[in-house]
């Protein structure tokens, strides 16, 4: 299990190159095949995937758009989310919940997070007006948001959307992330658990009106050339990126074994590192392990060092929406919601992805040891 010269080297954050290499060859032929059908954007090999994602999230349509940014929002507006509603989301996410609330039109709530990280249903509960319209739960880090709450939470007069982007393969209660609420937005940017060549997105929904307005507002308002029904955009699936999704769809379940073993050593083997606090998996949920977020003391010193030894950790993510500059207008300060706050200030992704090897994992926990370890000699005053 152990290599000794990998496990030396540098250990990056994610490591794309293993899954890509498993489906090179294949992939330049399905590639060299799209290029010689001449059709590149929708078509044929975007069907076929939309077919095959949506029978993996056991859902009856997938809708394939350019980015996970846009699915959210599509999702949305396909639910009649817009101006004057209130959207509820959790005030700690990648910002692309949040932008795809404002792109609406909508109002964005925040709602503070759980230790977990997942939305508070308690504090949702407590962000409801007779505004609110729809609530965003975000599957983050790789489970998913606790639906079955938030529907019991919210009643029926408010719409549940999943953003579903960090989740692909997970489930909760047996379901699969990716059919939660009226819809699901989820992104194929590369990094994530199944990644594009590039830049991709879907929609997955059981209702098919909202899988045909869709499709409708992914091509400029129509399904058919020059049918302009609603104001759309262009936020096409490309033949390219959906053969390699094809292609890598298939591994999905196995790279996710294989994430979930890094886990269970990171889990073993850092239980015996003071101050350091493992993810849990919430009740009910598997989890993917999108990334692999401890809490430890000291992060920022910690963290420095881990990078200066050659280890990619991360913090996903470093500020939540309500501090970020660009939500300033929210109107809210430090102390509005304290949960993602303290989390902001202690989380720290460990490096995992597909491939990783037992040597890897066990050299980025002693990293971690010797950083944490009291030292005699470090002055302290
Ligand atoms: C990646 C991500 C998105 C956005 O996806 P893009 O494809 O980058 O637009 C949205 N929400 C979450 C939680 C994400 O992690």
């Amino acid at each position: 299990m152990t290599d000794p010269a990998q496990a030396r080297g540098p250990i990056p954050l994610v490591d794309l190159g293993i899954q890509t290499r498993e489906i090179l060859a294949p992939a330049m032929a399905a590639i060299h095949e799209v290029l010689e059908s001449g059709s590149f954007v929708l078509g044929p090999a975007v069907r076929r995937f939309e077919e095959e994602y949506a029978a993996f999230c056991d859902v009856d349509h997938c809708v394939g758009v350019a980015n996970g940014t846009d699915a959210v929002e599509l999702a949305l507006r396909a639910a009649e989310v817009g101006r004057g509603d209130e959207v509820i989301v959790p005030a700690n996410t990648f910002v692309a919940t949040a932008e795809a609330v404002v792109r609406t039109g909508a109002d964005l709530v925040l709602a503070d997070c759980d230790d977990d990280g997942l939305i508070d249903v308690s504090r949702v509960a407590d962000r409801l007006t007779n505004r609110t319209r729809a609530v965003v739960g975000v599957d983050l880090y790789g489970q998913v948001a606790p639906f079955d709450l938030l529907a019991e939470a919210v009643g029926d007069r408010v719409v549940l959307v999943e953003d579903a982007a960090q989740a692909q393969g997970a489930t909760r209660h047996g379901r699969p992330a990716g059919s939660f609420g009226l819809a699901a937005g989820t992104s194929f940017y590369p990094g994530k658990n199944l990644g594009a060549a590039g830049d991709a997105g879907a929609v997955t929904t059981d209702d098919p009106v909202v899988a045909d307005r869709v499709r409708a507002l992914r091509n400029h308002g129509g399904v058919n050339r020059y049918e302009h029904r609603v104001v759309g955009g262009n936020s096409r699936l490309d033949s390219i990126q959906a053969v390699f999704l094809s292609l890598k769809l298939p591994h999905l379940k196995e790279w996710n074994e294989q994430r979930d073993r890094a886990a269970e050593s990171y889990r073993t083997l850092l239980s015996s590192v003071p101050g350091v606090r493992t993810p849990r998996t919430a009740p009910g949920n598997t989890h993917v392990w999108h990334l692999y977020v401890v809490r430890v003391p000291d992060r920022d010193r910690v963290l420095a060092a881990l990078n200066a030894a050659g280890i990619g950790a991360g913090i996903h993510y470093p500020m939540p929406v309500h501090l970020l500059p660009a939500f300033a207008h929210l109107g809210h300060g430090p102390g509005s919601f304290p949960v993602a706050e303290r989390l902001a200030e202690e989380i720290m992704s460990l490096p995992l992805f597909p491939g990783i090897t037992g040597g890897q994992v066990e050299r980025v926990v002693d990293e971690l040891r010797g950083m944490l370890a009291p030292d005699p000699g470090r002055d302290r005053t």
